[in-house]
């Protein structure tokens, strides 16, 4: 059975996170909530952007996380990052950084100090996988996923290929630990092909054209920059038609049906544990970047 596709949603509007992330938010937007999206929290696209040649890298400071995951999608140039826990980590090209702040970590994001003197383009994804409640206050973890780790699966129809982050397709793992199903894959697409995607049925699923053009099941065109489009639930598969090279990250997984309560980097189940976490964060609890970059 073919899955529906519920709506086609752009992003009109960027901001710029740090000094070094210009970002396009796909979710959560009032169309796509929290329960239409869950388990994933939040889309951030960085989509290309030409940086000059500095001495002084760009980024985001020293900042906490608690209760859920974020993971760095690297298209072009480098990211370099640094925990309280100890664990630095350049993620370039191919390259897939999951961070599961759990209980708490402090970390800083900057461009990578040879990328930002010679200068040049970077493309990247920020998403959040939200985590059940019985793990939102575990140990912190850590998972780099570098280029090479991450295994390709041909598409048919000269469609191109996917490369399986997280999750199970068509009988290949992708390397990632999750702690609730989630399955992640980066589709690198061919002009011309056509291709039928299997997909898991039940959850939430979600498509989202970095760039390119596609058309889903006949009838819907995604295109341009930053296009997303949610699946029904029901289903297990949908067509697809690339009319030019495209870059699709499809995104599935089971929804976590708890409460919700987010503020900034925090995402918990009640207001009373945000509260918390702002007082464990200043109370430095979350841990320290050691030393100086
Ligand atoms: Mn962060």
């Amino acid at each position: 059975m073919t899955k529906k596709v519920l709506g086609i949603y752009e992003s009109g509007s960027t901001h710029w996170v740090g000094n070094a992330f210009h970002v396009r938010t796909m979710f959560p937007t009032h169309r796509l909530t929290h329960q239409a999206v869950s388990p994933f929290l939040l889309l951030d696209y960085a989509g290309p952007t030409e940086f000059p040649a500095t001495e002084r890298p760009r980024g985001v400071g020293e900042h906490p996380h608690r209760g859920f995951e974020t993971v760095t999608i690297v298209y072009q140039g480098k990211v370099a990052h640094r925990d309280s826990g100890g664990n630095p980590g350049v993620v370039g090209p191919g390259d897939v950084q999951w961070m599961t702040a759990a209980s708490g970590v402090v970390h800083e994001e900057y461009q990578e100090q040879e990328f930002a003197r010679t200068g040049g383009t970077l493309e990247m994804v920020q998403l959040w996988v939200n985590l059940p409640k019985a793990r939102k206050m575990a140990p912190p973890a850590y998972q780099t996923l570098l280029s090479e780790q991450i295994p390709a699966v041909q598409l048919g129809g000269g469609a191109g290929f996917a490369r399986i982050i997280a999750g199970e397709w068509e009988g290949e793992q992708g390397p990632a630990r999750t702690f609730t199903p989630v399955h992640l894959y980066d589709l690198r697409l061919r002009e011309g092909g056509t291709a039928d995607l299997r997909l898991p049925s039940g959850g939430n699923t979600l498509l989202f054209l970095l760039r390119g053009s596609v058309t889903l099941n006949g009838a819907h065109k995604l295109e341009g920059e930053a296009a997303i489009a949610p699946l029904g639930r029901e289903g297990d598969d949908v067509s697809i038609a690339v009319h030019e090279d495209s870059l699709l990250l499809v995104l599935s997984g089971a929804p976590i049906e708890e409460p919700i309560a987010a503020y900034g980097p925090f995402v918990m189940n009640t207001q009373r544990e945000l509260l918390q976490a702002m007082e464990d964060y200043r109370a430095g609890k979350m841990g320290h970047l050691m030393a100086a970059r």
